[in-house]
């Protein structure tokens, strides 16, 4: 099986996404169905592996997913979660700050949805808005964003020193393919819900953006919090990819159901 492994980055080395591939590994790339039975396979060992790591309660995950718009955020969260226990697994999405959260420092927000113990928590979105659409729309000062890439390392550093593992998509589609996305739901009437007008100011900056997503993977590719560059043209390999690479930290986790808390050999419940 190709290795979903490879499309993560290595610490202190620039990043020129121009040159990460947006569509499978060649492996995949006319394997479709095979691909899809993959991914239903590892979403099943997932469903066990989250069981166990819920039960366990030792550790946390934290997966952070970023994406251009209509990279397929949603569609990988509603796929790799699909038949886990929700109790042990949730979603936190960051939309603009509130007025709440720009009266404290960037990370309050961020800070106050990490995975507690035993669960995996996804977001969709995260505090790399703050180094992405802060710095491309001039939200704040460059002097402020500059010293961000520094203080978000310490924090997932602490995170990790702390008990949670963090792993980093950016899901990478073409500038195509965001065209044919945001036309589709042009287009289709149960997707005009999912167009705003930001979306078109925001593909107008494409290149902007692509420059500072390439800062923050170059500058925050940490040995304990890695980012992976996930081909995400073809929604059915962007599944498998982030699926993989999951399992693969769940596997090495190996997380056990906690011994009986009693002596319960032979016990008849009267
Ligand atoms: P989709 O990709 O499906 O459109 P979405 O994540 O883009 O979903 P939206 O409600 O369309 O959801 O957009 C969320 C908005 O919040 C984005 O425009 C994003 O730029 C903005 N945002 C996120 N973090 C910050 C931040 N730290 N500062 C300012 N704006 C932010
Ligand atoms: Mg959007």
């Amino acid at each position: 099986m190709a290795d979903a492994r490879t499309h993560k980055l290595t610490p202190c080395k620039p990043v020129e996404l121009a040159a990460f591939p947006t569509t499978s590994d060649p492996y995949w790339s006319d394997s479709r169905d095979a691909a899809e039975d993959a991914f239903r396979a590892l979403r099943k060992r997932f469903i066990e592996l989250q069981r166990r790591f819920y039960a366990a309660h030792e550790q946390k995950l934290l997966v952070v997913l970023q994406a251009m718009d209509a990279g397929g955020k949603d569609g990988a969260i509603r796929n790799i979660t699909r038949g886990a226990n929700p109790q042990g697994v949730r979603v936190e999405s960051f939309k603009a700050p509130s007025s709440a959260d720009l009266a404290r420092d960037y990370l309050w927000r961020v800070h106050k949805a990490v995975p507690p113990t035993g669960h995996i928590t996804i977001f969709n979105r995260s505090h790399y808005g703050d180094v992405l659409v802060v710095r491309v729309e001039n939200l704040v000062p460059e002097d402020q964003w500059q010293q961000r890439y520094d203080q978000i390392n310490d924090f997932e550093r602490m995170l990790s020193e702390t008990g949670t593992h963090i792993l980093k998509f950016y899901l990478h589609i073409s500038n195509d393919e965001q065209r044919r996305r945001l036309q589709s739901r042009a287009d289709e009437p149960d997707k005009n819900w999912k167009l705003v007008p930001a979306d078109l100011e925001k593909r107008a900056q494409w290149d902007d953006y692509q420059v500072a997503y390439q800062d923050a993977l170059a500058r925050c590719t940490t040995d304990w919090a890695p980012w992976y560059v996930i081909p995400a043209d073809q929604k059915w390999y962007r599944n498998l990819a982030i699926m993989q690479v999951i399992v693969d930290r769940l596997e090495t986790i190996d997380p056990q159901y906690p011994p009986s808390k009693f002596d319960v050999s032979g016990l008849i419940i009267p």
